[in-house]
């Protein structure tokens, strides 16, 4: 049993010439193992801020509050001690890397996290099953990571790393974006696959209501404007999908 807790975030951009923008005005969030908290907002209200001040991407500046993971102090951490810690951050948009082949990544990723290399004798097949299970060739397995690969691709990729990876709390970010009908159930097929095989707990951020008939919150965060607005069970995406972000504008 894991518990994620967010309290009082308070974030600020760093801009290129050195002055702070203030994005995040107090975020308070908790997610247990076995949980699915959908966070679900407008465009620029944050949510990308969020996930990334929680996977500790240096780019962004904490000025006030806390995160912590089963009580350790998560800001205190370095970005992959925040990884062996059990912390995992699909990225809205995966980054690609020339040179380092998928097969490599993964392999040193799962070195990385687990404190040891994988046995060779079933690594192979392991990589190959996510890799099948996520409907994408075995072949991309010496592609180097991301590299000319479809959105769809990315990230399909991008939940091929959850599964092999098993952590507490996985933060999808817009994990859904940019995906046709058959990809986004492929995909959201593979969270479920992994919520029902673990006790991951799970914050899908998106933007749209359109996942959720894929994969069933337990919660529903609304955020704008750099902070939630209103929480509350599913209904909230319907009643989301019908009003949109609208009535929620004097807040941005
Ligand atoms: P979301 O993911 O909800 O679309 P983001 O977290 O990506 O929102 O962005 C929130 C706000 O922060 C936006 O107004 C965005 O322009 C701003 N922002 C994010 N990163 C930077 C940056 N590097 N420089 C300037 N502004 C940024
Ligand atoms: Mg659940
Ligand atoms: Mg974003």
């Amino acid at each position: 049993m894991s518990v994620l807790e967010v309290r009082d975030l308070q974030v600020s951009v760093k801009l290129p010439e050195g002055q702070l923008k203030p994005i995040l005005s107090g975020v308070n969030l908790t997610v247990r193992s076995g949980e699915t908290h959908a966070i679900m907002g407008p465009n620029g209200s944050g949510k990308s801020t969020l996930a990334y001040s929680i996977a500790g991407h240096p780019k962004y500046q904490i000025t006030a509050g806390t995160v912590t993971l089963d009580g350790a102090d998560v800001l205190a951490m370095t970005v992959d001690e925040r990884a062996r810690a059990g912390l995992f951050l699909a990225m809205q948009y995966p980054v690609e890397v020339p040179g380092v082949s998928v097969a490599n990544f993964l392999r040193t990723a799962k070195t990385a996290i687990d404190g040891e290399a994988p046995k060779l004798r079933t690594w192979g097949g392991e990589l190959k099953g996510a890799m099948e299970k996520m409907g994408m060739d075995p072949a991309f397995a010496q592609r180097n990571v991301n590299e000319g690969f479809s959105g769809g691709e990315k990230k399909r990729h991008e939940i091929v790393q959850l599964e092999l990876l098993q952590p507490k709390i996985a933060i999808l970010d817009e994990t859904d974006s940019g995906l046709d009908v058959d990809a986004l159930r492929v995909v959201s097929e593979g969270v479920n696959r992994v919520h029902a095989n673990s006790d991951i707990g799970v914050l899908l951020i998106t933007h749209y209501t359109r996942i959720l008939r894929y994969i069933k919150p337990d919660f529903v965060h609304v955020f704008v404007g750099g902070r939630i607005v209103e929480e509350g069970g599913p209904e909230l995406a319907d009643k989301l999908e019908a009003e949109g972000y609208e009535r929620y504008g004097a807040l941005r």
